[in-house]
């Protein structure tokens, strides 16, 4: 029997009416012929909740007792979700992470899955039931319970999918899929109907908030089809999924924007070997995680040296700043915040000529000051002025003719 697995995210089983609504998509599936898995995420905002009480109780709560708290969000959807199907007249059964056999790493809050033992969960679907399995959750080989971080939910799912090699992954949410960029920025942004796991993958680290990174990373290792799609409609959604040659027809697929970022100049860097790998471990010392790294040496003797960063404590990074001119005898240190990155992202870059002139142009005739510039094989950004920034993406995305 084929089998499918549906992820239903925090919004699509946030009360009873949706946790039915679940139920029967689930019933459906099976009634079609399929073994039928679902992961569900906790309802709503519970997870947030959560967090929040912890940070009443305690200024650093261990990261041991965060796992063990935000695991029970997801414990409540399991057994709602199966008490539903049962209710329908059909078989189910809930399953925690550990009791679907989600092994894991013992970090944390950020916990790595490293193997899946299926043998109970295939147990239960030979018996015909339909299985819930609490998502974002695992247990490390200890014993403790682990998390996979915030939204970790689609990885349980996806790599629930590539280990029972299931014929597709379906992901339930609020969006009716993938667009070309986020619509409450630009209205005019349009639903895709495929996307390569390639270009999934750059637009979810470079501010595509849709999906899990490191699912769409294990979706394309195992070659497991992803179908982001509403739950609140019967409308196919997005498929992400390999790259087939006719998507390189078009140079750019979508567009992105990513906020908050603070830019570190250090200027007068003295331009020797191992004086940058100090700076750079001072950094991650400081478990302050840099995206963009840019240097020019001016001078034989001196260098400029930049990155940028992402992290919310501004008071840390500028400490962080000062004290690295102080070690590294650097003349002078500047921080920037309110700074933001645009990107345009699509395969198809890789056979097509002027793309990068399309995008400076659009922004020159939109008088946005490029303040940086970072490429890759499928990626174009470029760094703006946070002011500025909506109004960029706006430029670039009717530019590269994505609007509807
Ligand atoms: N409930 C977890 C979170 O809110 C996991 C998930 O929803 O995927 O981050
Ligand atoms: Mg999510």
């Amino acid at each position: 029997m084929p089998t499918i697995v549906q992820k239903f995210g925090g919004t699509s089983v946030a009360d009873a009416e949706r946790i039915h609504r679940a139920a029967r998509r689930a019933i459906l599936a099976k009634s079609a012929g399929n073994d039928v898995v679902l992961v569900v995420s906790a309802m709503g905002h519970t997870t947030d909740h959560l967090v929040d009480l912890a940070r009443q109780v305690a200024r650093k709560p261990s990261k041991r007792e965060m796992d063990m708290l935000l695991a029970t969000g997801e414990q409540v959807s399991i057994a709602l979700v199966a008490m539903a199907i049962q209710e329908a007249g059909h078989s189910a059964i809930s399953l925690t992470g550990a009791q679907a056999g989600m092994l894991t790493d013992s970090s944390h809050t950020l916990a790595r899955i490293k193997s899946i033992d299926t043998s109970r969960l295939r147990g239960y679907l030979a018996e015909g039931k339909i299985a819930i399995v609490a998502g974002f959750q695992g247990v490390d080989p200890s014993f403790n319970i682990t998390t996979l971080g915030r939204g970790g939910s689609d990885t349980t799912a996806v790599a629930l999918a590539a280990a029972l090699k299931a014929e597709t992954c379906e992901i339930y949410t609020d969006v009716d899929g993938i667009y070309t960029t986020d619509p409450r920025l630009v209205p005019q942004a349009r639903k895709l109907d495929r996307i390569s796991y390639d270009e999934m993958l750059e637009m979810a680290s470079l501010g595509a908030g849709v999906m899990h990174g490191r699912s769409i990373e294990l979706g394309m290792k195992y070659g497991v089809p992803i179908h982001v799609r509403s739950s609140f409609t019967d409308m196919p959604g997005t498929m992400i999924m390999n790259a087939t040659p006719d998507m390189e027809s078009i140079s750019v697929r979508g567009a992105t924007l990513k906020r908050d970022i603070t830019r570190i100049t250090l200027l007068g860097v003295p331009n020797r070997p191992g004086i940058v790998a100090g700076i750079f471990e001072e950094v991650a010392r400081r478990g302050i995680f840099v995206d963009d790294i840019f240097q020019n040496a001016a001078a034989a003797t001196e260098a400029t040296l930049g990155f940028t960063v992402t992290h919310d404590d501004l008071d840390e990074v500028r400490a962080a700043a000062a004290d690295l001119a102080k070690k590294f005898a650097i003349t002078q240190q500047q921080v920037e915040p309110g700074l933001a990155r645009v990107s345009v992202i699509g395969v198809g870059m890789r056979s097509h000529r002027g793309v990068a002139a399309t995008m400076f142009q659009a922004l020159a005739r939109a008088s946005v000051n490029v303040e940086n510039i970072t490429t890759s094989e499928i990626v174009i950004s470029v760094l703006v002025r946070d002011s500025e920034a909506e109004r960029a993406l706006q430029v670039v995305h009717a530019a590269f003719g994505l609007g509807g």
